[in-house]
């Protein structure tokens, strides 16, 4: 197979990072012979010294033309105080409405290497992947301020479409089935009339998933049980506030944010792949970044946009691997250097 990858490295960290992710490409899909060919773009911090925008229109076309995206992280103090349409942060806003990303896919895995950095007792590991709605809900409702009764009043409001809620659902009920059959819905359906209608759409769509074992729950039970018991989960779906939340919480059942990975899907197999953290500009330049929540991004990459599931295996099983030998970067409390950690992950390709 001939692939076509989009490499935006972004800021900060990021550039290092995506190397590290693309000598682990290179190497596993040379192993399987496949070719891959790369195209580099400029996105965020890096795009508005260049172009004095954030996302040029030459990115979202590269984008476009190319299989699948890889981005590192964009953003940093030199670019803070921009006004807000000119932020390099706008321009992940941009490529997730130009690509028609609208599930963000986290899986939040605690490796068993890293038990004892998970702040709950008696956890040993878990795997969770959280399915989070994200183009619609609070965050792109209609908001506003007004003069009331008592004052300044704000608003925000959230609205989902049937249509909206079936497409993410069905992402969900997908996933499962690649993974361990079983899907909790999270709503707030005791208060919400949005959440209303995504839970009886949610129920349509489980007659069709009978495979699937599927279950309702509300925000607030599903924050508390995240921390009394994350191995209940399996594949968590929900709407874009509630996700932003969840996953967030659940990130940090793992030990750290340099290790978890993100995809951002829609209609087709392209997709924008790439860590939940950010440009980290405390760190850049020291060659301690962790690169593997990148380079697990570049195997959900394989698995979904391109359906290599045996060539992201291998990547996922050469990172834990390499984390049960006790070889940790800075933020796990090691020694190793981004390279040093690349290369024994290499090793085990
Ligand atoms: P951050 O995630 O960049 O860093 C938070 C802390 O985690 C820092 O101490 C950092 O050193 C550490 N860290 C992050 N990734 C790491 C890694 N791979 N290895 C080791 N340590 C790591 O969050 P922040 O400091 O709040 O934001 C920094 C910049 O990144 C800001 O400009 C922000 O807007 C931007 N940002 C971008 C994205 C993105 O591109 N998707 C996401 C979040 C933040």
């Amino acid at each position: 197979m001939k692939l076509n990858i989009a490499l935006i490295k972004g800021d900060g960290i990021g550039p290092e990072i995506v190397d590290s992710a693309t000598k682990v490409l290179n190497k596993v899909l040379e192993k399987y012979n496949h070719k891959v060919v790369y195209t580099e773009l400029l996105a965020g911090g890096c795009a508005i010294d260049e172009f004095g925008i954030p996302l040029p229109q030459s990115t979202i076309d590269g984008a476009l033309r190319s299989d699948s995206v890889l981005l590192g992280a964009v953003g940093g103090p030199k670019w803070d105080t921009l006004p807000g349409h000119l932020r390099p942060e706008r321009a992940l806003l941009g490529l997730r409405k130009e690509l028609g990303l609208y599930a963000n896919i986290r899986p939040v895995r605690l490796f068993s290497a890293l038990k004892d950095r998970c702040p709950l007792r008696n956890v040993d590991s878990f795997d969770i992947v959280i399915v989070r709605e994200l183009t619609g809900g609070m965050y792109f409702g209609k908001s506003g301020r007004t003069i009331g009764e008592n004052g300044e009043e704000a608003y925000d409001t959230e609205t989902y479409s049937v249509m909206e809620i079936e497409r993410i659902g069905r992402t969900a009920f997908e996933y499962a089935r690649k993974r361990r059959k079983k899907v909790t819905s999270v709503d707030k359906a005791n208060v919400l009339e949005s959440s209303r209608l995504w839970r009886e759409v949610m129920h349509r769509l489980a007659k069709e998933y009978r495979d699937i074992e599927y279950g309702d729950m509300l925000v607030d039970n599903a924050a508390m049980q995240l921390i009394r018991n994350p191995l209940q989960f399996d594949v968590i779906v929900t709407s874009n506030m509630f996700g932003d939340i969840l996953s967030d919480e659940a990130s940090q059942l793992t030990g750290s944010i340099g290790l978890l990975p993100s995809a951002s899907l829609g209609g087709c197999k392209r997709g924008l792949y790439e860590p939940i953290h950010g440009s980290a500009p405390d760190i850049m330049g020291k060659g301690i970044a962790n690169p593997i929540a990148t380079i697990l991004s570049a195997a959900m990459m394989l698995s979904y946009s391109f359906n290599l599931d045996k060539e992201a295996k291998e990547i996922e099983d050469a990172v834990e691997a390499v984390l049960n030998q006790g070889y940790l970067t800075a933020d796990l409390g090691g020694n190793m250097t981004t390279d040093e950690i690349t290369e024994k992950i290499l090793e085990q390709i």
